[in-house]
């Protein structure tokens, strides 16, 4: 995404406070612009400034083709750690999911680590976008103002290889056929804030400029960009350049997306995905049902299984208990006989039973 030029004053003063003012040469006569990619704000380490650098000399010199190399001019990459660190006044028109955004007219482009990875974007992607809106601006200067916002937008996606908020044409379809989709001269100055309607204004700048670029060749559509002026605007230009009104245009636009893009078999094939697993949802709820009176079964059979296990064991304890009573009740009986007077007699009378005589074979040797 971009923001809009805001006062040179303001932006100035926000770069002198941070101190990300480098060497900058506007009259340079090198064949290239300078990029300077640099730390920004809170604790970004120099692993993440090193990658975002490879990434930008690695995407620049082939994007840079695409704009003739005509852009020259010394723009900065500020890597920040994270949307807390920065300044308000950066953010104040920034979307809290962008992962990047580029400040056209001050030449700069801001990264935010922490978005990107909380988003999931991809980071070569998110480097080719920023850089397309830099280059763009410098490409169609001193008139980027002039430059509509769908049209920005559009071309960093289709350059990009990626769209920004997982943006779809699947997304356009209903809206096409409902005649809902939002009118492109309200897209020209500004994007809208809320979503669902900003990721459906980057998938229709993606699959309009793409249409475009089938249509025309990106080539005209850059010469489209040149030609945008105080007095011509972007809409006159591509009218005057391709020879059709933007009513056609936007005609032949709708009807590829419903008719050529493919589009409305995707949204038909997921659509089915979700009708088959209604479909599916009864056999679910069978199964769910047939899963549950198993566990009751299983629950049940635990509890009779607990049950006769709890009764063998009451069982047992009586049965102990009656023994136990048993063999007290014994116990009982025997000491009250022992202390009874004809048991102490019969023991008396024991005593004195007369011992028997000794084995003649044991203890009398002499008998044999
Ligand atoms: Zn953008």
């Amino acid at each position: 995404m971009f923001l809009p030029a805001i006062s040179s004053f303001l932006c100035m003063a926000i770069a002198i406070a941070l101190g990300w003012v480098g060497p900058q040469e506007p009259g340079s006569a090198a064949p290239v612009p300078r990029v300077q990619v640099v730390a920004g704000t809170g604790a970004i380490d120099a692993e993440s400034v090193d990658r975002v650098r490879a990434e930008v000399e690695a995407e620049l010199p082939g994007l840079l083709a695409v704009f003739a190399n005509k852009p020259k001019h010394t723009f900065f990459v500020h890597v920040h750690a994270d949307r807390e660190s920065m300044p308000a006044a950066l953010l104040a028109h920034v979307h809290e999911d962008a992962p990047a955004f580029a400040m056209l007219g001050q030449h700069q482009i801001h990264l935010i680590r922490r978005e990107i990875e909380r988003t999931g974007a991809d980071l070569k992607a998110v480097v080719r976008h920023e850089l397309v809106h830099e280059l763009l601006d410098q490409y169609v200067a001193p008139n980027g103002r002039e430059i509509p916002r769908w049209f920005h937008e559009g071309l960093a996606q289709c350059l990009a290889g990626s769209t920004y908020l997982q943006a779809s044409e699947n997304d356009l379809v209903w809206r096409i056929t409902a005649r809902r989709l939002q009118p492109f001269y309200e897209l020209t100055n500004s994007f809208p804030r809320e979503q669902p309607a900003l990721r459906v204004a980057y998938a229709q700048s993606y699959s309009y400029v793409s249409y475009l670029i089938k249509q025309a060749g990106l080539a005209n559509l850059l010469a489209v960009a040149r030609a945008t002026d105080d007095f011509t605007s972007f809409d006159r230009a591509l009218v005057g350049r391709l020879k059709r009104s933007t009513l056609a245009l936007e005609d032949g636009w709708r009807h590829h997306v419903l008719h050529g893009s493919g589009a409305p078999w995707r949204v038909l094939l997921d659509q089915c995905f979700s009708l088959s697993l209604i479909a599916l949802l009864p056999f679910l709820v069978i199964a769910v049902i047939r899963r549950l009176r198993r566990d009751q079964a299983v629950a049940g059979q635990l509890a009779a299984s607990e049950a006769m296990a709890a009764m063998r064991a009451a069982e047992a304890q009586a049965q102990a208990q009656a023994e136990a009573q048993a063999a007290a009740a014994a116990d009982a009986a025997w000491l009250s006989a022992a202390e009874s007077p004809s048991f102490a007699a019969d023991e008396t009378d024991i005593e004195k039973e007369p011992e028997p005589p000794p084995s003649p074979d044991v203890h009398n040797p002499d008998a044999r």
